[in-house]
């Protein structure tokens, strides 16, 4: 995310647009060179309308590259202000080490790193603590042996986002669950297992209008089948009410209009 003021700005937030415009940066100049290469080839073969028709391209990469450089200035000048902070890598391979710097002698120009720009600023003692065995000896000389027999827990940006991903869906899944007020399945004998609030709102609505609709037919005839239906409703209000932490009161209430509209457009 563009960051307007570097000044109020954390050295993660600094180091993630950073890591961004960097990849954009590597993606524009990779364009760059393989249009002025084409180019070239075209110009030796003499077909120079079709080489002039590649120039806005050209000049569209050089554009971008320009506009990443201006960008990432400030940022690079608040890093200096604050005299550096800290930083770290991840290389990206099985087992890679976890660097202070991808100038580490131990490491190579063809070296992928991961940017783990969320631990920018961070004590270096944390880092190595959440490196434990990935933490290149070279880049922490000064890492304890025990931290260094643990096992590594360091997530690049891209792991962490996932996750975080993940949770929100779970997150927004458990808001549409719905379960017996005990957490167990809502079991019911009309309408079976019911998982969704929403199935919950229109069975409950279903139950009430039909039970009333069996009612007026005959009591006596459908006791048992009326019974089973009003029970099924009482099972769903329960579920919702505990959800909710509100009445079965006042959900009904809710629900009212609901069961009325049932009632009119299904059983009347
Ligand atoms: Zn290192």
């Amino acid at each position: 995310m563009p960051i307007n003021d570097p000044t109020t700005a954390t050295p993660s937030e600094i180091d993630e647009e950073l890591a961004r415009l960097d990849i954009e940066h590597t993606k524009a100049q990779k364009t760059l060179l393989g249009l002025r290469k084409r180019r070239r080839t075209w110009l030796d073969d003499g077909q120079t309308a079709s080489a002039a028709e590649l120039e806005p391209r050209i000049e569209q990469a050089s554009q971008a590259i320009a506009e990443c450089e201006a960008a990432a200035q400030p940022l690079n000048a608040e890093f200096e202000r604050r005299g550096g902070w800290t930083r770290a890598w991840l290389v990206l391979n099985t087992g890679g080490h976890v660097h202070r710097t991808t100038a580490c002698r131990t490491c190579f120009a063809t070296t992928q790193f991961a940017w783990l720009t969320q631990l920018s600023g961070h004590d270096e003692t944390k880092i190595v603590d959440l490196a434990g065995k990935a933490a290149c000896t070279e880049c922490y000389p000064s890492a304890p042996v025990e931290l260094r027999n643990r096992p590594s827990r360091i997530k690049t940006p891209e792991q962490l986002a996932r996750e975080l991903e993940k949770a929100e869906r779970a997150k927004a899944k458990a808001a549409k669950a719905i379960t017996a007020p005990d957490g167990t399945p809502l079991r019911t004998k009309g309408y079976g297992q019911i998982d969704t609030e929403f199935t919950a709102r229109r069975s409950y609505a279903d139950a009430v209008a039909y039970a009333r609709r069996l009612a007026r037919a005959s009591i006596t005839l459908h006791r048992d089948t009326i019974a089973a239906y009003r029970d099924d409703a009482q099972l769903i209000l329960a579920a919702l009410a505990a959800k909710h932490d509100r009445t079965q009161d006042d959900l009904r209430d809710e629900l009212a209009p609901n069961v009325e509209s049932r009632w009119q457009r299904e059983y009347k």
